[in-house]
């Protein structure tokens, strides 16, 4: 679609706790042997809450930024670990941005998106190079943001972030974390993916599948 309305989005985040539901296992192994092997089920609460919060939500009556706002207030109640309060920031953030727009075209999906990152990074404080789901969503903000000022349209823009948060995923392998519970290990982090940066490239890559369709 070129622009994306209430039920875009809705369907959206009902793809995204699929997507999440369906790794869950492997999002929780990668979480076994940097952290606490939970992130796949922290990620699998959090999204089913989601889904279920918006399958309440009258679509035709709602603005778009009334999801992300849903979004946030569900993913914070639900989920106790660390990504709790990170995707409930990314999400207040987005509803924010996208507050009094009847529909989101790309410019606002854009802005959405990088204020997810933004929020994300805000929230958590950390820096590229600590090891984080940072490290995939700073790449994929700013990929975004250059496709928008390249011309591309609102598909090719999500294809170019997530195509940046699966390298930033992978590109984590490579660093030592300094944030978070794998702090702890020091160099013995290095050569593993991080579970959240994972997480973050599958995420990624359903919207961009979900707003492109
Ligand atoms: P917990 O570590 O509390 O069990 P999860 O397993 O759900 O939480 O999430 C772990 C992920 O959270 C990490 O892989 C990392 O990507 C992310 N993370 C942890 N701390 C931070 C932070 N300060 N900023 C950004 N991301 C963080
Ligand atoms: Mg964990
Ligand atoms: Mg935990």
């Amino acid at each position: 679609p070129m622009t994306i309305t209430t039920q875009h989005l809705v369907a959206m985040f009902v793809a995204i706790a699929d997507a999440i539901e369906e790794h869950k296992d492997h999002l929780s192994e990668l979480d076994g042997v940097i952290g606490d092997a939970d992130h796949g089920v922290t990620m699998g609460i959090g999204f089913t809450a989601v889904r279920e919060a918006l399958g309440q939500l009258d679509t035709a009556e709602n603005e778009p930024a009334i999801v992300f706002n849903t979004a946030a207030k569900t993913f914070l109640n639900a989920v106790g670990a660390s990504s709790g309060p990170l995707y409930a920031t990314a999400f207040m953030r987005a509803g924010a941005a996208a507050k009094g727009k009847p529909e989101l075209d790309r410019d606002a999906m854009v802005e959405a998106f990088c204020a997810m990152a933004k929020g994300i990074q805000d929230r958590g404080k950390a820096e590229r190079g600590d090891k984080t789901m940072v490290d995939a969503w700073l790449p994929a903000a700013e990929a975004i943001g250059e496709a928008a000022e390249r011309g591309d349209d609102l598909a090719a823009c999500f294809r170019a972030a997530a195509r940046a948060a699966e390298e930033g995923a992978e590109a984590t392998k490579a660093m030592r974390a300094s944030k978070g519970r794998a702090a702890r290990l020091g160099d013995r982090s290095l050569g593993h993916i991080d579970p959240g940066a994972a997480s973050t490239a599958l995420i990624v890559g359903v919207m961009a599948t979900q707003l492109t369709g």
